[in-house]
């Protein structure tokens, strides 16, 4: 019915995932660097940029970039030498200790023109892995059954090493370029912190400032085993963590009292936990789910052709909300309690609980009016809601008009047997969001098929990518950047 039910038929994407051609890098590329060589899926023979691709991916999983602490300083010098070998000056950019990113530029003209610049961006950190969950080394880049296991296959060494692939490939092919193309690495995208794309603007702005940008937040989706729609990311919410502090008497457990603050913190959640924002649907979100509507079923059409209406929608939004957690979470604000902290020792009643609640804004809505519900909700006076640092900041959508959407559009529908690309508003944060702060018209698209299942496991257990997939994510990412950057005679 919709994709958290649908039966995922992996070896049928496998088949339809053909490996594409690579016509401008055809002549003149070196042999595939033996020593990151991986083994080929048994389904598709990739060209030899994608080979070499499989090996860099494998080789950056291996380099731990878990963050915090990130340490993305041997990535980055990794991705540096590959350039390096290529001729390709690359920058390694400071911004923090054994933190760095790297940048590096293919020119079109003597003087550069920002305006029309294309940016490829990819993340060099991962978020951390439960070791002990994982069924093989997550830092191993072990290939099975088709998949490259690993920390990051997907998010975002993945499409690190695909970016590299398609830059690398302008390079060789000495394609004639119509705009400077960019390579951005950045780091500590996953604590958006200190470290991460913010710092990089203000120290290094003009060093790749660009009109536009291709980076992940869209993806490719698949349903019983053939692309289904192409999300491509224009837009995303905003993360703002809040503290709940539950404060009270501390004293001996032999006589509770209460004022304990575990108790009330524990009832404060449990009532946030059943908290649902109203629904506000933005100006793309309408748009996708115009687009999403013929391709579900009957039923699932019917109720979100009606969210809308009068009459029906409410329940319509409840019926919708209910199928997909995604649709929930791209239709209102949410809150999410995430970490619980109490208690100093089994027989003392502590002074104060906490617990983080993780908020993801829609574009354009306010904090406050969240902070209100929930107090109205919790109504507890020994209970204080408390905004955290680093909140993320809303930036305006990207365009839909633009000649770069469109051709993200037209070229990934195409790749994919016709499959509608949609606009995505993704409920995950990018570096993007700061990007379009500074005018630049960035764009999400994770190339690579993926299905629910692979998708699951990308801050969780096992990620791994289908090497059939990645393949086909490469040559996709390819042409959309060579028809877009590549000049025609
Ligand atoms: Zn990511």
């Amino acid at each position: 019915m919709n994709w958290n039910r649908a039966v995922q038929v992996i070896a049928g994407v496998a088949v339809l995932l053909l490996a594409g051609s690579f016509p401008a890098a055809a002549q003149g590329i070196p042999q595939p660097t033996p020593a990151s060589a991986v083994s080929a899926a048994p389904q598709s023979d990739p060209p030899p940029i994608t080979r070499e691709a499989r090996g860099w991916l494998a080789d950056l999983i291996k380099i731990n970039t878990s963050n915090p602490p990130g340490n993305e300083n041997l990535a980055a010098m990794y991705v540096s030498g590959v350039l390096q070998k290529e001729g390709i000056k690359a920058e390694i950019l400071d911004v923090g200790p054994e933190r760095s990113a790297v940048v590096a530029r293919l020119r079109s003209s003597v003087v550069p023109d920002p305006a029309k610049a294309l940016l490829l961006v990819a993340h060099l950190d991962v978020v951390p892995v439960d070791k002990a969950r994982w069924t093989v080394d997550p830092f191993g880049a072990v290939v099975k059954d088709g998949y490259m296991y690993g920390r990051g296959a997907i998010d975002d060494k993945g499409m690190l090493a695909a970016n590299l692939a398609v830059f690398i490939n302008l390079k060789r092919s000495n394609a004639h370029l119509n705009r400077d193309v960019i390579f951005l690495a950045t780091a500590d995208e996953e604590q958006s912190a200190d470290a991460s794309v913010r710092t990089l603007i203000a120290k290094y702005w003009d060093k790749f400032a660009a009109g536009f940008a291709i980076n992940e937040g869209g993806n490719v989706f698949t349903k019983s085993g053939k692309v289904q729609y192409i999300g491509v990311q224009a837009s995303e919410k905003v993360a703002v963590n809040v503290a709940v502090i539950a404060r009270g008497t501390s004293g001996h457990a032999s006589q509770p009292t209460k004022d304990n603050p575990v108790v009330h913190l524990a009832a404060a959640v449990a009532k946030i936990g059943a908290y649902s924002a109203p629904v506000h649907l933005t100006a793309i979100v309408r748009r996708y789910f115009e687009g999403v509507a013929p391709l579900e079923d009957d039923e699932i059409a019917k109720w979100i052709r009606s969210m809308d209406t009068p009459d029906r929608g409410e329940h319509a939004q409840r019926v919708i909300s209910e199928a997909s957690p995604l649709w929930n979470s791209m239709m209102r604000d949410t809150v999410a309690p995430t970490i619980l902290s109490a208690g100093v020792a089994s027989n003392v009643i502590p002074a104060e609980a906490r617990a983080n609640l993780n908020v993801r804004l829609l574009p354009g809505d306010s904090i406050n009016t969240i902070l209100g519900d929930l107090n109205k909700l919790v109504n507890d006076p020994a209970v204080t809601l408390q905004v955290q640092p680093n909140a993320g900041l809303a930036a305006p959508p990207s365009s839909l008009e633009s000649d770069f959407y469109n051709l993200i559009c037209r070229v990934a529908s195409r790749e994919f047997a016709g499959a509608p690309a949609l606009p995505f508003q993704s409920t995950w944060l990018t570096d993007s969001a700061q990007l379009r702060l500074h005018s630049v018209q960035a764009y999400g698209l994770v190339p690579f098929p993926l299905t629910d299942e692979d998708l699951r496991r990308m801050h969780g257990d096992d990620e791994r990518i289908p090497l059939a997939s990645f393949d086909k994510g490469v040559d996709v990412l390819n042409k959309i950047v060579t028809e877009f950057a590549v000049a025609r005679y």
